[in-house]
């Protein structure tokens, strides 16, 4: 067992909350039938609650992008597991000009597997060219690319960036949800510097656990680490101020932090009224904690002023 089979089998642990609470109705997503089973397993409504924040909140801030941009621009999801925000934004006639998910050969052998079986999820890629080059764990199209690296090794990910046709001078969106807090501090620093130093023009939303400092926060460390999963870059950035200056120290220009039990307030309120009423919550506090121990932050460095600062929730 490699020392990342713990941090890559969270990636299943995603996908069937999304999967379950997707069953459930929090949110709307014909694909990810395509990609994760049915989960046999009851979850706790605070933790669907919680994904619904989660998807819903990332997935506002890459539309206001895409819409910013005209889709003339770029997404980059960074550690995208079985994500299926490409096909989402497919169905939502918002296809920007290249969109590439990275990850462990592992888990994009899994993806391109699901990719190539399944017609409904093939047929978004599909566009004017219709060339698809796929081999057992990458697959390139038109618009959309999967490719397998390791994310601390920048070299690696800068080549597949490149065989992706990815165009620094492009407005670039980079996307990393609940995969940063699973590599070590100073190589995410390197790697955000990096991005930064690389795309003149890029925003950044990164969505993690934070303020894991209290007895809640280590619970959660621990039920992590009994599943052979280290949170290495927990420890400097155990709070909203600490997870936006490794962002402004880093060669980014502004942006924002948020914990989740704000960004919960933010959101389209019709729908939480909506989504609320799907299961009975017991307990309101234990949700508040949970959310209280997430984040959302989003960066911006805008050298072609298109306006990237006006991009909030
Ligand atoms: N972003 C997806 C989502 O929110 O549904 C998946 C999240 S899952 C909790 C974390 C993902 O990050 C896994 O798919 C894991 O393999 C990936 N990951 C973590 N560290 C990585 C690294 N160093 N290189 C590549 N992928 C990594």
């Amino acid at each position: 067992m490699s020392t990342d089979d713990g941090v890559i089998g969270t990636n299943d642990d995603a996908a069937s909350c999304k999967r379950y609470a997707v069953d459930k109705g929090y949110w709307n997503d014909p694909f990810i039938s395509s990609m994760v089973p049915k989960s046999s397993t009851k979850k706790a409504p605070e933790i669907s609650r919680g994904y619904y924040a989660r998807v819903i909140s990332t997935q506002l801030l890459v539309e206001k992008f895409l819409r910013l941009t005209q889709c003339n621009s770029q997404v980059v999801n960074l550690g995208a597991g079985f994500d299926t925000m490409f096909w989402k934004l497919h169905q939502a006639g918002l296809v920007p000009k290249s969109f590439v998910e990275v990850d462990f050969e592992q888990v994009t052998t899994r993806k391109c597997h699901f990719i190539k079986s399944k017609q409904q999820l093939l047929q978004a890629l599909s566009g004017e060219d219709s060339d698809i080059m796929m081999n057992k764990a990458e697959l390139h199209s038109a618009n959309y690319h999967l490719v397998s690296a390791n994310l601390r090794n920048i070299g690696a990910l800068e080549s597949k960036l490149s065989a992706s046709g990815i165009d620094r001078a492009l407005p670039t969106l980079f996307l990393s949800e609940c995969v940063l807090v699973y590599i070590e501090v100073d190589i995410t620093e390197k790697l955000i510097k990096w991005i930064a130093d690389s795309f003149p023009t890029s925003f950044f939303i990164n969505y993690e656990q934070v303020n894991m400092t209290d007895a809640f926060g280590q619970v959660m460390i621990e039920n992590l680490k009994a599943r052979d999963c280290v949170l290495s870059g927990v420890s400097a950035c155990s709070s909203l101020t600490t997870q936006m200056n490794r962002f402004l120290n880093n060669g980014w220009t502004g942006g924002d932090a948020l914990d989740l039990s704000v960004v919960y307030r933010y959101i389209p309120q019709e729908d939480v009224h909506r989504m609320e009423r799907l299961e009975l919550l017991d307990e309101r506090e234990l949700l508040d904690q949970l959310l209280r121990h997430y984040c959302l932050v989003w960066a911006y460095k805008d050298i072609s002023n298109i306006g990237l600062h006006t991009i909030s929730l």
